[in-house]
């Protein structure tokens, strides 16, 4: 049985004292239970209180992105040993947004993923197709092209630690929610390429979240489908209410 991941990606929003309210709210009420990991996905600024505003909780907290070198001559940039450094566990990486607007591509979230599993952080790593590929049939080769590329040399063990977010581009931030059976379908391709180019075992592990337009009103659907395994959200998880819906469903 694959444990559930509710990841709230906040984005660039909230200041401090929201982010603060945010977690002071959701720390002691999301579920502690083996069915659900409850994740939040915080602006770099915030993270280092965040972590220990929510430490002993089953709250966890994850950064957006990262670099995938140590140190050195990156300006404005923030290393996975400063996130391991402060305490935090999880991190987002190659989510369309940062592949659209800030140029990241499959070499660099593979660096990055391995740089993540050098530091004991979990990488959410994020795929998924434009309008115009899924219109043109392209969605299953798009997927696999990102999942291998993504997870190139990784060890069975970290594959299975891994987290794969399916992120249709044209569902996110849209209302436009992808069925729950064209997610799954596309979440069960995705578990077929892992079982391919890794093996069976590392395919019946790995976590494959759902995301766009997911909202406390479609989440049990989409969970309940047999290879979707939580669900990683923006506008819905930026409330403390919706989150706690949301990680609530995972948990069931
Ligand atoms: P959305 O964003 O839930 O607002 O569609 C999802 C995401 O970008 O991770």
């Amino acid at each position: 049985m694959r444990k559930n991941v509710i990841a709230g990606n906040w984005k660039m929003n909230k200041v401090a004292a929201e982010a603060e309210k945010f977690v002071a709210d959701t720390k002691d009420k999301v579920p502690s239970t083996a069915k659900v990991e409850s994740v939040v996905c915080a602006p770099f600024l915030y993270l280092q209180s965040l972590v220990k505003q929510s430490e002993g909780t089953d709250l966890k907290i994850a950064a957006q992105n990262m670099h995938y070198e140590e140190n050195g001559a990156f300006t404005g940039e923030v290393s996975p040993s400063m996130l391991k450094d402060i305490g935090v566990t999880y991190v987002v990486l190659g989510h369309s947004e940062r592949r659209e607007l800030f140029a990241e591509t499959d070499e660099t979230v593979n660096k990055k993923a391995h740089a993540a599993f050098k530091h004991d952080l979990t990488p959410i790593v994020c795929v998924g197709e434009t309008l115009e590929q899924r219109e043109s049939n392209q969605t299953m080769d798009v997927v696999s092209e990102q999942v291998k590329k993504g997870l190139a040399g990784l060890t069975d063990n970290q594959v299975k630690a891994t987290i794969l977010a399916y992120e249709p581009i044209w569902a996110i931030g849209t209302g436009k929610t992808a069925s729950s059976e064209q997610a799954n379908e596309v979440c069960t391709h995705i578990r077929k390429v892992v079982a391919e180019t890794f093996s069976t075992d590392a395919a019946e592990a790995v976590r494959i979240q759902y995301g766009g337009s997911v909202k406390p009103a479609n989440v049990d659907e989409l969970l309940a489908q047999s290879d979707i395994d939580g669900a990683l959200v923006g506008g819905a998880s930026l409330e403390a209410d919706s989150f706690l819906q949301l990680v609530e469903a995972g948990a069931k």
